[in-house]
């Protein structure tokens, strides 16, 4: 099969050598500060410069939700040490994105990087599974923190509802992530587990959960779910 770009979908034998990268689902700087053997097996795919590049500037974003969140687990101390340097050290970042208030301090996060960030993913996880890439008519959206309470109860039902479903998939240790993906059987009406071999589908969602931390839901439609 050919082999393209996990995100852009350019295949990967029209690029000179220097172009053709792999990407990391999810990024290595999840990872940072775990013990070693939390690294085995990372999941790496497809991608061109271009797109490596792209998202190599804001990977750090969700890294960062993750280190602020941080309860004090030891594994996570490098990432929070990362996380708190570079928001303290880095001016913009510190008058964006801090709010001292009279007895707290808020960190804000920008939706919006985040939920690109977890739609990479997706399509890495996609690639992952299908040895391909994404195709364009695909519309993706995310169900995470910062949605209004109508997305998040359906996030939530989809979630229960994939709960039951096989098992997680991981990425290096299942600790820094994992992931399942489904799709909607038309059918019979159900979700059922995505796999190299599935056809005829229309919609997709995963669910993404990065170092215990961070919970998403991402969907794929297709237009044509409309129509059903
Ligand atoms: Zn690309």
């Amino acid at each position: 099969m050919t082999k393209r770009c996990y995100n852009c979908g350019i295949k990967m034998s029209d690029l000179t050598k220097v172009n053709r990268t792999k990407e990391h689902i999810p990024a290595k700087t999840f990872f940072v500060g775990y013990p070693i053997e939390y690294k085995d097996q990372r999941k790496t795919v497809p991608a061109c410069r271009i797109c490596n590049e792209e998202f190599a500037k804001i990977d750090d974003q969700l890294r960062d939700v993750v280190g602020i969140l941080n309860n004090g687990d030891p594994n996570k101390s490098e990432l929070t040490k990362k996380s708190v340097k570079k928001i303290l050290t880095n001016k913009k970042e510190l008058t964006d994105r801090i709010t001292i208030n009279q007895d707290s301090i808020e960190v804000t996060f920008d939706k919006l990087i985040l939920d690109s960030l977890h739609k990479k993913n997706f399509k890495g996880i996609y690639s992952l599974i299908k040895k391909s890439h994404l195709s364009d008519d695909f519309k993706l959206d995310v169900y995470s923190a910062g949605n209004d309470e109508k997305k998040l109860s359906l996030g939530a039902e989809l979630r229960s509802e994939m709960e039951k479903m096989g098992d997680w998939e991981k990425s290096g240790h299942e600790d820094v992530f994992k992931y399942k993906m489904c799709y909607f059987d038309l059918k019979t009406g159900t979700l059922k587990p995505f796999e190299e071999s599935t056809s005829d589908y229309i919609f997709l969602v995963a669910a993404l959960e990065y170092n215990k931390e961070i919970t998403a839901m991402v969907v794929a439609a297709k237009p044509e779910i409309q129509d059903i």
